[in-house]
């Protein structure tokens, strides 16, 4: 069987074409300007896969999408499948899922590009088997998917983790990134705030180890609250400025400091499995979106 997947980000739109083992057989890439503007190119690519003259074995059999937010994932809500209050006014208020059902009356599943990239990892890479295991993407913004007990978190909207608010580190004086929090995680340790406080790009702070060793500090206080609150048995840290390697052995090593003991596990024990980057190679978001059309179809039968 095939799937549509539509990794929809605020930079570009990943269209692909995939099988219920994951595999992406097809892929393109649309930028996301304006949904006048984008739209009909990603409709296009999906409704050249539900042509009438392919034959039955070639069409795809459900649209999984995974997308910036934030979102309305409520089943039940009025506005479900509409992207909600984005800084990116054109597409405030843009009925995602309705606009993609509509043209291909085939059915769709949607979620946040958090979870979509934490469901990649759960079917096909470094979360497989586990019950418990939370994502975070640290790049423009930061984000967080969330599954318990096997299930994709939602809750009254969806998690924002990026908010979490943080702990000043001692001698940071930086006013913060974010427009809503004082001093919030994505406001302290997204891209865009360590270009602000560190007066250049992120990518060309490699050598300055208090760059990184900040950094850590504030990712690690999230790590801290979520180990507490979630109980998650894996933590996956995704984005743009995790490519900075050098980040994980030091995050693992507040987080450890931070969590002092107080509770011992297994997990806790191996911090390198515990706190590990994604596994599939950047694909994870497009595959969790190829799941989410699985899990769409087979709602459907
Ligand atoms: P987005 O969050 O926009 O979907 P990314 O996760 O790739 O995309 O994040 C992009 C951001 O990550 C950039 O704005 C920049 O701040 C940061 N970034 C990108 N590359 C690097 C790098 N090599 N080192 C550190 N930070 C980086
Ligand atoms: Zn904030």
């Amino acid at each position: 069987m095939l799937y549509g997947a539509l990794e929809a980000g605020g930079t570009k739109m990943i269209c692909a074409i995939g099988n219920e083992n994951g595999q992406i057989l097809d892929q393109t890439s649309i930028p996301t300007s304006t949904p006048d503007e984008t739209m009909p190119a990603v409709i296009e690519y999906f409704k050249a896969k539900i042509a009438p003259d392919l034959p039955e074995e070639d069409r795809i059999v459900a649209l999984g999408i995974a997308c910036f937010g934030p979102v309305d994932v409520r089943p039940k809500s009025k506005t479900y499948g509409y992207i909600l209050n984005t800084p990116k006014i054109p597409w405030r208020n843009f009925p995602m899922v309705q606009t993609m059902q509509d043209a291909l009356n085939i059915p769709v599943g949607f979620d946040t590009d958090v979870n979509g990239s934490l469901l990649g990892e759960a079917t096909w890479g470094c979360a497989q088997g586990l019950t418990d295991a939370v994502y975070f993407t640290i790049g423009t913004g930061i984000g967080m998917g969330a599954m318990s007990g096997g299930n994709l978190i939602h809750g009254m909207l969806h998690p924002e983790a990026g908010h979490l608010i943080m702990s000043r580190v001692e001698g940071d004086n930086y006013k913060g990134h974010c427009p809503n929090h004082a001093a919030c995680f994505e406001g302290m340790a997204s891209g865009p705030a360590i270009q602000d406080r560190w007066g250049k790009p992120a990518k060309d702070l490699k050598d300055m180890p208090e760059v990184w060793e900040l950094e850590a500090k504030y990712i690690a206080q999230a790590l801290m609250d979520i180990t507490m609150t979630l109980s998650p048995q894996k933590i996956i840290l995704g984005g743009g400025v995790m490519s900075q390697t050098q980040l994980f052995p030091l995050v693992r090593k507040y987080v450890a400091e931070y969590i002092n003991d107080y509770i011992t596990t297994k997990e806790l024990r191996n911090m390198n499995a515990y706190i590990t980057p994604a596994a599939l190679n950047g694909n994870q978001g497009i595959m969790g979106a190829i799941k989410l059309a699985v899990m769409a179809a087979e709602a459907e039968a």
